[in-house]
């Protein structure tokens, strides 16, 4: 869409499951993976003459969940019928929020930009049909889990901000522990509206929804295809059909599901079984404590406090496990000041390269912080060289032993002592008369390969910089 005439108006619904116990409206357990209809009761399957009651757990959970994201939290506010019929939907309506939310007003950074948060509301999730050849099942197992659906305001600006945007939205949830959000699963599901304007015009135009996007990628490629299908159709004086359509993700375009006209007409109203929620502000007040502290601010005293360049701090602070992981190994670095970097660079190089060869993540890895400062402590002291550091890493990874153990036990110290190098120096220029010459008459890159020849020679084990300079000193003085 670059030097289009229209510009792009994006808003986002997202649901998210909330990592509880028990179901919304009953003390069902919440998880997935069970046997189809083992986690079932009256309640969550909407027998007659059976009446809801919100747990307290999933209302808590909600609450930290719109906290994290900046919203205001309503004091009152009520559940109502959303009326539809789907056979996943036992009681034919989906007991949801409308008129009043649990929360409004937050707003997430993404990108750099502030886009606000319209509303976060409540909701019970439906069953789910599982289609096979001549048949179609249902598991009511996820019938009432509970849900958050987190509505942006229409301020996101193009496809790739959409996408920023998720992912922001996706790491604050998973910090404060309220959602696993995992796309893939299911346990984060995104519907997009999309619009095009022209650029000097402030109205806003006719809006497409977009539906069944189970990534990142597949949130940023069907709204990239949805805007090119706008702007065509513009282009060619045609109108935009207001309606739903499907993201077709193995043909990479959405296609048409239903049209304003067969839009469904939801006919809320509160529910009567259930009275509104209260939510006390000391309740709230509590929760906002209990918050741990969200990547954003992370980043700030990573670059502030420690010094650490920007992309390295948003890296370390990717996952909550990394940045707990990175804190904890910091704490134990000897020179803090000098060490820090290099040990980030440790972890979002060395270490994150392996957990990713070996497919692991900080939740289950099993190597501990304080080995890994212990390393850079090593590197920084002199006692090790970087490329030591490198096999005494893989040897942590495969033995699990602390580095100061193998050091002792492989005798692996780096060789520091001033004769010992000396001596190593001149045998180096002894055995290497050309390049010691070439060095003479003012080619100066031939000292690479002269410490390279000392560094085989003791298998990394020489301080590289001491041998460059000593080598240097020598070879000046027969200048
Ligand atoms: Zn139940």
């Amino acid at each position: 869409m670059k030097n289009s005439k229209y510009k792009i108006t994006i808003g986002l619904e997202v649901h998210a499951h909330l990592k509880t116990q028990t179901k919304l409206f009953c003390r069902c357990p919440n998880r997935t993976g069970a046997e189809p209809n083992t986690l079932i009761c009256p309640v969550c399957t909407g027998q007659p003459g059976t009446l809801p009651v919100a747990g307290e757990e999933s209302v808590l959970q909600a609450v930290r969940a719109a906290l994290a994201l900046n919203c205001k939290i309503n004091k009152y506010s009520v559940f109502e019928r959303k009326q539809y019929f789907y056979p996943d939907l036992p009681k034919n309506y989906q007991i949801s929020q409308y008129k009043l939310p649990l929360a409004e007003n937050g707003y997430i950074e993404a990108g750099g930009v502030k886009i606000k948060i319209d509303r976060v509301h409540m909701e019970e999730d439906a069953g789910k049909l599982v289609h096979r050849k001549s048949e179609t099942l249902i598991d009511y197992n996820r019938g009432g889990a509970p849900l958050i659906e987190i509505v942006s305001a229409p301020e996101i600006t193009s496809p790739e901000q959409a996408s920023e945007y998720l992912k922001k939205l996706r790491q604050i949830l998973v910090y404060s522990s309220v959602s696993d959000c995992d796309m893939e699963k299911g346990s984060m599901r995104c519907d997009a509206n999309l619009s095009l304007n022209l650029k000097e015009s402030s109205r806003l135009g006719v809006k497409t929804e977009v539906k069944n996007m189970n990534s990142f990628k597949a949130v940023e490629n069907a709204l990239s295809y949805e805007a090119r299908r706008q702007e065509e159709l513009l282009l060619e004086g045609k109108k935009i059909d207001q309606e739903t359509r499907l993201w077709d993700e193995n043909n990479n375009r959405t296609a048409g599901m239903r049209s304003k006209e067969e839009a469904h007409d939801y006919r809320y109203f509160p529910d009567p079984d259930l009275p509104p929620l209260v939510v006390q502000e000391t309740v709230v007040e509590e929760i906002r404590k209990s918050l741990p502290e969200l990547p954003a601010s992370k980043i700030e005293r990573y670059m502030g406090e420690m010094g650490i360049g920007e992309y390295d701090a948003r890296v370390l602070c990717q996952e909550k496990e990394g940045a707990e992981f990175f804190e904890n190994a910091y704490s134990k670095l000897e020179d803090k000041k000098k060490g820090v970097k290099k040990l980030s660079s440790w972890i979002n190089t060395e270490l994150k390269g392996k957990m990713n060869t070996e497919g692991m993540d900080f939740k289950n890895i099993q190597l501990d912080p304080g080995s890994l400062a212990e390393l850079v402590n090593l590197i920084q002291s002199g006692k090790i060289s970087g490329k030591m550091a490198k096999d005494i890493f893989e040897i942590m990874w495969n033995e699990k032993k602390c580095p100061q153990e193998i050091v002792e036990k492989r005798g692996l110290s780096q060789i520091s002592g001033e004769d010992k190098i000396e001596g190593l120096c001149r045998r180096a220029i002894e055995e290497n008369p050309g390049l010691a010459e070439k060095y003479l008459t003012g080619k100066e890159g031939t000292i690479g390969p002269l410490v390279g020849f000392v560094m085989k020679e003791t298998r990394g084990q020489a301080n590289p910089s001491m041998v460059n300079k000593k080598l240097r000193q020598i070879l000046d003085g027969k200048k």
